[in-house]
């Protein structure tokens, strides 16, 4: 059993580490400075142009297959590079990405979404949970009604990412409601922001926030099917898959960055004549922190390997996102404490990670929802305990 990365892992964890010591961090003040002032901390064009320096620097579509120009990395090289990302709190990503289920787009519906996403011209966002359905996702009602050569969306999507900014969505909806949506009931449709749908923001404990999105009678044509008439909610799964592994990878990232800095306050601050870090309370911290990140990399680096091998990896990667959305959420808690009153302040980021990293343990399904696939899987003998070495 090897533990350790190959060269080329290696290679590209430290050009991205490099990369975002030397251009994203830098940055970091003043994305603290403007949220302060209730601002984006970076706006849609500085983004853009860090992709086109990172894309320069050869980071150009980590998932993107490069016949559209991508780097189609395997899935343990992009949960490694989601946790360098992770180590900064500038909301900066790779360029040359688009939604994994718009690679299921006709030529037309590539031409007209697909590559100017993946260019950085034209927005997305994803919408299938509604007032009534998040975890119970297949019991959306946002409807779709056949007319002529059209199809007409009534309904609301919410919590949706990216919703206020985004000028194309990916909504699921219902086309059948007899069968219903888990049984080929629903579709998904791509719909420009011009047919007709409007958006309204969501205030969070987060920076920048959802979004509502409102279908009142909005026509949208026939071509604008996303892949099959009632594969929507197989479709759905799938966008919902992809954050399984990348957000505990991200997770991770969050977490090496605040054990250090808490390390390094336990290490230089001082109360009763001592270095706080002289105490054990403050040792077992630690210790417990770098324990659970630890295993939770393990996890996440295995569920990404499950991908790669072909093998079937939701079981994997329920556990990976479980682990590690609890694992960031105490980790940041514990150096919060660490840092005494200062943790508390906006002085210093932690409290906007703490903030941050709430949010990891609801979407893309919640703690609940992923302890109710691992069981299931167990329980109905889908896989057996201890994975594939059983
Ligand atoms: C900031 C943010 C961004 C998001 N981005 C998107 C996006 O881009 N696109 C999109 O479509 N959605 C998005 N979501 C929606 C997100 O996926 C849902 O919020 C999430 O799936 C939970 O659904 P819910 O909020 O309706 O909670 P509910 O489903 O109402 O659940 C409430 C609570 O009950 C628990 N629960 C529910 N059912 C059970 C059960 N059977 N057993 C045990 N416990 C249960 C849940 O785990 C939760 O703790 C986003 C949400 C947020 C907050």
């Amino acid at each position: 059993m090897d533990f350790s990365l190959t060269d080329e892992e290696r290679a590209v964890r430290d050009t991205v580490r490099s990369f975002i010591r030397r251009e994203v961090m830098p940055l970091e003040a003043e994305v603290l400075r403007r949220e302060r002032a209730h601002q984006p901390g970076l706006d849609h064009s500085e983004l853009r142009e860090l992709q086109q320096k990172a894309r320069k620097f050869g980071f150009w579509g980590l998932a993107t297959p490069e016949e559209y120009g991508g780097m189609d990395l395997p899935a343990v090289l992009q949960s490694l590079i989601w946790t360098e990302l992770g180590h900064t709190f500038v909301p900066f990503r790779f360029g040359g990405e688009a939604d994994n289920i718009l690679f299921h787009a006709t030529e037309e519906q590539k031409r007209e979404f697909l590559i100017p996403t993946i260019e950085g011209e034209r927005r997305s966002c994803f919408a299938i949970t509604e007032p009534g359905a998040g975890s119970d996702a297949a019991n959306i009602r946002l409807s779709a009604r056949r007319d002529g050569d059209d199809w007409i969306l009534d309904g609301e999507k919410t919590f949706i990412t990216g919703g206020n900014d985004a000028d194309f969505a990916i909504v699921v909806a219902v086309t059948d409601r007899e069968k219903g949506a888990r049984n080929g009931g629903a579709t998904a449709f791509l719909v420009d922001r011009a047919m007709g749908w409007r958006s309204e923001f969501i205030q969070t404990m987060g920076e920048g926030g959802p979004a509502s999105l409102i279908f009142d009678g909005v026509r949208v044509p026939h071509r604008n099917i996303l892949g099959e008439i009632g594969q929507g909610f197989t479709l759905g799964m799938e966008w919902i898959g992809k954050g399984r592994y990348t957000i505990p990878s991200h997770a991770i990232g969050i977490a090496e960055r605040v054990l250090q800095m808490a390390i390094d306050h336990a290490n230089t601050r001082e109360t009763f004549g001592t270095k706080i870090g002289a105490n054990q309370a403050i040792q077992w911290m630690i210790a417990d922190s770098e324990t659970e990140l630890e295993a939770a990399r393990w996890l996440v680096l295995k569920s990404a390997w499950t991908v790669d091998q072909g093998m079937d990896p939701r079981h994997a990667s329920s556990m990976g996102k479980l682990y590690g959305a609890g694992m960031v959420n105490r980790v940041v808690d514990r150096v919060l404490q660490i840092h005494g009153g200062m943790g508390y302040t906006r002085e210093l980021p932690i409290e906007r990670w703490y903030r941050q990293v709430r949010l990891y343990r609801i979407f893309e399904g919640t703690d609940e929802m992923q302890r109710l696939i691992i069981s299931r899987d167990l329980l109905r003998g889908y896989t057996k305990i201890g994975g594939h070495l059983a």
